[in-house]
């Protein structure tokens, strides 16, 4: 059983299969609802807890965890944000502890609630693994390819593993990322695969690790400078346990950004404000750079299937993969996992009725962050693929938005809420709101000393180099 007591049980047995952030998230959920769950992933789970898997090749990128997101899972394994922070995770105030600089100026920081953990994805995932196999009704394994599902008329009864065995499942949920393994199985069986909306945007990552003092004292402990959308660069810095700096420079459009050492440091230093450049030349990189290539965001439309069978769903990526640079991915997978719960207390049976229930809230809490991702991605000219109505004049709004956010705390605030997810984006458009933020951006930019009191970090360390160490 698991160690939350829960009234409502819905069925003997759950299999997840995919073992990352969204099959962990789904696990906890079920695991309060099924008298057993089995989670299955085809990789090997790593003994050192910030080692990246083969399997996540994004885990060796920046990860941020969005306060809603963080706040589910404090909810659901009690404690795990203070274990992250006791393992060297950073405590990070998204308004007060983010140097934000954007659309030519930098946001007004203030303490808030906002407040959440940096650590790197391989430790975060590590932890929360770690929290949900503590639960006696909850069996994970690794090295465990699922290949196929089984069906009973319009039921899917289980999954077949790579050695023939089977799983037998009342649910299955499919948490194997963006390919969404099982619509392979369900199409040989005769169902048609969700339609989906694509939007081309070319995001591509390079990120380099960097030794972090923890004795310099910054008056920031993270920074994002992304700068005008034409030159289509930004980039990003965040600390993780181990005493680390991720740093990534991000191009979109296919916009490469480089990874020799020299041309990195050329290329933060074409940034509109030097905070990152000065980071990166005067810290020591471990190890070498890594890329990743984003082509484009995804969203499967499960509320606009016609015919699936009972007892199947998709979770997580699989559902919607979004343009990382707005690090909604993880929360978005965590919400759904609350969806999950919340369709299954309103249900004795994981019946048709079930599925399109979740289909349609599933579709509703993807539906936010995708539009932030794809309304934000529109404002780069070479992002292809259906463009919401209005999407230009929000834009527009968006950015008068955040030149106001460098001037009041309040829409800071607000904006960031809305980073967070802990507000949905109309939260944005209310026209109180608007009126303020659209009269506070008439006076432009901030100018960079207004809101730059930062000590520059000293640029007498050697330059940028390989060390060649891990
Ligand atoms: C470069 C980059 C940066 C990102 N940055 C952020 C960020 O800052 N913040 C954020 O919230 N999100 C970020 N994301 C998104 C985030 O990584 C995902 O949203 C998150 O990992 C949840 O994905 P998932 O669990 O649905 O799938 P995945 O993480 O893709 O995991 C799928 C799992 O399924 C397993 N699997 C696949 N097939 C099988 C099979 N047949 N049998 C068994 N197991 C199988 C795989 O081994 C894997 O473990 C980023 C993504 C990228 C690409």
């Amino acid at each position: 059983m698991s160690d939350t007591k829960h009234p409502h049980r819905v069925g003997e047995h759950a299999v997840v299969v995919g073992a990352s952030m969204a099959g962990l998230c789904a696990a906890r959920v079920l695991a309060d609802r099924f008298a057993r769950v089995s989670v299955v992933d085809r990789d090997t789970f790593p003994t050192d807890q910030r080692q990246p898997r083969g399997q996540v090749p994004q885990g060796r990128h920046p990860h941020l965890l969005h306060i809603a997101g963080a706040r589910l899972l404090d909810g659901w394994f009690p404690g795990i944000v203070a274990e992250l922070y006791d393992g060297g995770a950073v405590e990070l105030d998204l308004c007060a502890d983010f140097y934000w600089h954007q659309a030519g100026g930098v946001a007004q920081r203030t303490a808030t609630d906002l407040k959440g953990p940096a650590a790197s994805r391989p430790f975060l995932e590590a932890t929360v693994r770690r929290r949900l196999a503590q639960l006696s009704n909850v069996a994970i394994h690794d090295r465990c390819a699922v290949t196929g599902a089984e069906f009973v008329g319009d039921r899917m009864t289980g999954v077949r593993l790579a050695e023939d065995a089977t799983l037998h499942a009342d649910l299955v949920i499919d948490a194997t990322g963006r390919q969404a393994r099982s619509l392979v199985w369900l199409r040989s069986a005769g169902y048609a695969p969700p339609p989906v909306d694509t939007v081309e945007v070319d995001t591509r990552y390079a990120t380099q690790v960097y030794r972090r003092d923890p004795r310099i004292a910054l008056d920031w402990k993270a920074a994002a400078v992304i700068d005008e959308p034409s030159t289509r660069r930004l980039a990003m810095a965040v600390p993780a346990e181990g005493d680390r700096w991720l740093v990534v420079l991000g191009g979109l459009n296919g916009e490469v950004p480089p990874v020799e050492p020299c041309e990195r440091l050329a290329w933060a230093e074409s940034l509109p404000s030097p905070v990152i450049a000065d980071l990166m030349a005067s810290s020591e990189p471990v190890g070498d750079p890594v890329t990743h290539r984003f082509p484009a965001n995804q969203r499967r439309r499960l509320d606009k299937l016609r015919r699936f069978p009972s007892g199947w769903t998709l979770l997580g990526d699989a559902v919607c993969s979004f343009d990382p640079i707005y690090g909604q991915g993880m929360t978005s997978a965590a919400l759904q996992a609350a969806a999950l719960g919340a369709c299954l207390d309103r249900t004795s049976s994981v019946d048709q009725r079930f599925g399109r229930r979740f289909h349609k809230s599933v579709a509703a809490v993807v539906a936010a962050p995708w539009s932030v991702a794809v309304g934000g991605d529109f404002a780069y000219a070479g992002t292809t693929g259906p463009k919401p109505f209005g999407t230009d004049v929000l834009n527009r709004y968006i950015r008068r938005v955040t030149v106001a956010a460098q001037h009041d705390d309040r829409v800071a605030i607000r904006f960031n809420e809305v980073v967070a997810m802990v507000r949905r984006p109309e939260s944005l458009l209310t026209p109180m709101f608007a009126l303020r933020a659209l009269r506070t951006s008439m006076r432009g930019p901030a100018p960079a000393a207004l809101n730059e009191s930062f000590d520059r970090l000293p640029r007498d360390a050697p330059p940028v180099h390989h060390t060649g160490a891990t």
